[in-house]
C-alpha cells in the first residue's frame, strides 16, 4: 500500500485526502542509518509533502523543508508530478527523550512550473510534532480551515487530511468542520495505517456522503544521475577539485538523498570545470 486518495464530505463542503505508505517508505530510509526516531519523522516529512500536493491542481513540484536547533538538524523532502518522493535528514545525536525538532522553521516552496506558478511559505516550527507544525503552515498560507493527521504503525505511515473546500468558507459553518475534524481525531494509528478507504471513511464519518476518488500511487525515484551531480562539483570550485585530484585521483560525491556515490575522474572533473562536461561517469 503506497498510494494517496482524495475524498469529499459532500454535504458540508470538506474535502479529505488519505496517504498510506510502506514500502516507499523503506525505500526512502533505506540508504542511512537513521535512528527510528528519525525514521519515523522522514516517514511521517514524505506523507506530509504528498499531502501538500494533493490540494493543488498542477504541481510538478513540492519541497518541504524543516530547519530546526533540535537534534534533527535538516530534513528536506521533495515530491514531483505524479507522487514520486525522496527524502534526506541530518541530525545530531541525542538522547531518546529530546524531542528531534527544537526551535526553527519549516519551509515549503511549490513549484507549478507555469510563469509566476512558484510558492514559498515560512513559517515558525509551532510544535515538537509535525502535524501540528504542517496546521500552522496551512492556516497561514492558504488560510483555509485545516486539520492533520499523521500516524505510524509498524512498517507503516499514513495522513489525513480536512481542508474547507475553497468557496466553501462563508456558506460554511465552523462547525460543521469542527465536527468533522472531531471524527477524524478518533482514529487510531491500526485503523489509519491499514483499513481500506472505503472501509475506515464511513467508520469515521459516520452519516456522511463520501465521494471517493481513485487512488494513486506514491513510489520513490531519487532522479540523481552524473549530470545532475555535476552541478556540485562545481561548487567545490576548482581549488578544491585539485585538492581531490591530487589525493584521491578522483572526485567522488554521494547523493545526499539516496547515498548513491558518483565518481569523477581528472578529465571529467576538468571538463565539468571548464563548462563542457562531457560526462559518462562511473557509477559505484
Ligand atoms: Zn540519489
Amino acid at each position: 500500500m503506497n498510494e494517496v486518495q482524495g475524498f469529499i464530505l459532500e454535504t458540508v463542503g470538506i474535502r479529505g485526502t488519505l496517504v498510506r505508505l510502506e514500502e516507499t517508505w523503506e525505500q526512502v530510509v533505506a540508504a542511512h542509518d537513521y535512528t527510528p526516531a528519525v525514521r519515523t519523522l522522514l516517514g511521517e516529512g514524505v506523507v506530509a509533502a504528498v499531502l501538500l500536493a494533493s490540494g493543488l491542481k498542477s504541481t510538478p513540484s513540492v519541497s518541504l523543508q524543516l530547519q530546526s536547533e533540535g537534534p534533527l538538524k535538516l530534513l528536506l523532502i521533495q515530491c514531483t508530478d505524479g507522487q514520486r518522493v525522496r527524502g534526506m535528514a541530518s541530525f545530531k545525536p541525542a538522547a531518546q527523550e529530546v524531542p528531534l525538532l527544537g526551535e526553527g522553521r519549516m519551509v515549503v516552496n511549490l513549484d507549478t512550473g507555469k510563469p509566476n506558478g512558484f510558492f514559498q511559505g515560512i513559517v515558525p516550527l509551532a510544535s515538537s510534532k509535525l502535524d501540528e507544525c504542517l496546521e500552522a503552515y496551512f492556516n497561514q498560507s492558504e488560510q483555509l480551515e485545516t486539520r492533520l493527521i499523521l500516524k505510524t504503525h509498524e512498517q507503516r505511515v499514513a495522513g489525513l487530511l480536512l481542508q474547507v473546500l475553497p468557496g466553501h468558507g462563508e456558506r460554511q459553518s465552523t462547525d460543521d468542520f469542527e465536527a468533522a475534524a472531531a471524527c477524524a481525531a478518533t482514529v487510531s494509528a491500526v485503523e489509519l495505517t491499514d483499513l481500506p478507504a472505503e472501509e475506515l471513511l464511513p467508520k469515521l464519518f459516520v452519516g456522511h456522503a463520501i465521494r471517493l476518488f481513485a487512488a494513486r500511487p506514491v513510489s520513490h525515484d531519487c532522479r540523481c544521475t552524473p549530470e545532475r551531480l555535476a552541478g556540485v562539483v562545481q561548487m567545490l570550485g576548482a581549488d578544491e577539485v585539485k585538492t581531490l585530484l591530487a589525493e584521491q585521483g578522483h572526485v567522488e560525491l554521494k547523493c545526499e538523498f539516496c547515498n548513491r556515490a558518483f565518481r569523477y575522474d581528472s578529465a571529467q572533473a576538468q571538463a565539468i570545470l571548464a563548462g563542457t562536461p562531457q560526462i559518462s561517469s562511473s557509477v559505484h
